[in-house]
């Protein structure tokens, strides 16, 4: 017989934001570091078949996957907190593609004869797509988007709920995540939104197993033990999630109150004590480290946060790998193309520009390299950055004044950034994207000095990940590379065998660096990118500005 499968479904109520996301992934480490085998999936209630054409304003970041999958931001929370799992396009789905199943299904004669519904039909597809997502993993733990009380949600609930039926009740446990606010003109911690939530999941037949409660401040067994009371949960189920400094710190406050051991005792799931050692060296770098530096981001975002969220924690974790905290200045370049923030950009030990899509800004990302390339700031520009990157050399440099990226001027002569020819007059724009992971070979040396590409990542080929449509034109390289503008990554094309450019550097900086690529879908707290690694370590020893020491003589 097959080994059983064990599942944990993670709801949220009262709120959105509360960190169902981080909390889902928490769990998982801790499991996976006592030894089990777990994967983890997200269930989104939207009608988008994927995020891959949401704006990132509404919804955050979409995470790429090396399949090339467009998922949902908390799937790059999961990559950084479960070291071992590999996620694919099973790992993430939406509602939007559950009906697309199932009216696709219906239009080829798949249901004859039945009227095709929510209950059976969208349910039974939902409870096929977690098991296909649990693939070999011992423990699956599925995360249920939005809050419970949306109509949305509730054929993903109606789904969890007959799971529970379909799997048997040892296999299956309900974890439930809710805000427990401290009222300060009360002095109270106020459990009633907690209470109400649960109420409401009972209502559609799903008895939490556990809770956990975000709260500012650890839960006292009083409160623990009212909640319980109130949610039919024994009170020692009930667990505080206090709000941390560090989203990395999550797990380790659910381990010191045994959550991953009454987990394992609900799933009888029995292992031994995980090692978290590792772990908790890297939050102790995070929260105490021994300097600082900082970073400007030149973007057009005004809400950066989630649109970035693989980015900002990317360098994080480079702050890890040298040992400083780095503060991450947001710089807005429309602002810079108003002739403003240059005392910003001169402040700042390392001037980053992210991808991005779109005109506005563009000239002020642009001003804000050609700052970096002549101040000799470190500079690392990402996807649409480095793309700028190549501009700003081919106006300034190469001697092509109206150099531009095809994006934004379609009917430019010198285009040095341009559309593949093979993917001209290609009208359907999802397409022409290149997605997902690519090999790239990269250059050691360039003369006689090691690349800093090479410098970093130590080896010559590597895979990273993609997600734009525009590359560098092949036919400006010659022109380019003459006046000193290095090719330090390459990919061949297995369709056409074009070679396209993944990196590029300048020689005489002490570090600019640019790649097609976005080395932040692979970074993890326990494993800093290459890229992200060197670019700090660039900062801390030449930018120097804003550079403190933190601790010890300094
Ligand atoms: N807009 C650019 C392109 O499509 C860059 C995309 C990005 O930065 N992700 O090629």
């Amino acid at each position: 017989m097959a080994k059983q499968k064990k599942f944990i479904f993670v709801t949220g109520g009262v709120l959105s934001s509360i960190g169902k996301g981080i909390a889902a992934a928490s769990i998982g480490m801790l499991m996976e570091q006592r030894g089990i085998k777990v994967t983890m999936i997200k269930m989104d209630p939207y009608l988008n078949v994927d995020p891959g054409t949401m704006s990132p304003f509404q919804h955050g970041e979409v995470f790429v996957l090396d399949d090339g999958s467009e998922t949902d931001l908390d799937l790059g929370h999961y990559s950084r907190f479960v070291e071992k799992a590999y996620f694919t396009k099973k790992n993430s789905f939406t509602t939007g593609r559950i009906y697309d199943a199932v009216i696709r299904r219906e239009r080829a004669g798949g249901y004859l004869g039945k009227t095709v519904q929510v209950i059976p039909h969208i349910t039974d597809e939902i409870k096929k797509h977690i098991l296909e997502g649990s693939d070999d993993a011992d423990l699956t733990i599925v995360e249920v988007g939005g809050t419970v009380g949306d109509i949305e949600s509730l054929p993903f609930l109606e789904a969890i709920r007959q799971m529970r039926a379909d799997q048997g009740a040892a296999n299956v446990l309900f974890v439930h995540l809710t805000l427990v606010p401290y009222i300060a003109a009360a002095g109270e911690l106020k459990t009633k939104p907690t209470q109400h939530s649960v109420k409401e999941l009972r209502e559609i037949g799903i008895q939490p197993d556990i809770l956990l409660c975000r709260s500012d401040r650890k839960l006292p067994k009083d409160v623990k033990d009212k909640i319980g009371l109130f949610c039919n949960v024994p009170g020692e189920q009930v667990f505080s999630a206090v709000d941390v400094s560090s989203i990395y710190e999550v797990p380790l406050y659910f381990h010191e109150e045994a959550l991953d051991e009454k987990i394992g005792e609900k799933l009888g799931i029995w292992t031994g004590r995980p090692d978290l050692s590792k772990w908790k060296e890297m939050v102790d770098k995070i929260k105490s480290p021994s300097g600082e530096v900082t970073i400007g981001i030149v973007g057009k975002y005004t809400d950066w946060r989630d649109s970035y969220k693989s980015l900002s924690e990317s360098l994080i974790h480079g702050g890890v790998a040298n040992d400083v905290r780095v503060q991450m200045l947001y710089i807005d370049s429309e602002e810079i193309e108003q002739g403003k923030n240059e005392d910003l950009l001169r402040s700042v030990d390392g001037i980053l520009v992210p991808g991005g899509f779109g005109e506005r800004g563009i000239e002020g990302k642009i001003k804000a390299i050609e700052f970096a390339r002549k101040e000799k700031i470190p500079f690392f520009g990402i996807c649409l950055g480095m793309q700028l990157a190549v501009v700003e050399f081919a106006r300034n440099c190469a001697g092509i004044p109206d150099a531009h990226s095809a994006e934004f001027k379609p009917e430019g002569k010198s285009n040095v950034i341009d559309l593949m020819e093979s993917q001209r007059g290609v009208s359907d724009k999802g397409g022409t994207m290149r997605l997902g992971g690519y090999v790239c070979n990269v250059l050691a040396k360039s003369g006689s000095k090691a690349t800093k590409a090479f410098a970093a990542y130590g080896k010559e080929q590597v895979t990273e990940r993609h997600r734009h449509r525009f590359e560098v034109a092949n036919k400006f390289r010659p022109q380019l590379e003459e006046k000193g503008l290095l090719v330090t990554g390459r990919h061949v094309s297995k369709i056409d065998g074009t070679e396209l450019v993944e990196m590029i550097e300048l020689a005489n900086h002490p570090y600019f660096l640019g790649c097609q690529f976005h080395p932040e879908f692979l970074s993890k707290p326990l494993a800093p990118h290459p890229l992200f690694s060197s670019f700090i370590k660039a900062a801390v020893d030449v930018g120097g500005k804003t550079q403190k020491k933190l601790k010890g003589i300094g």
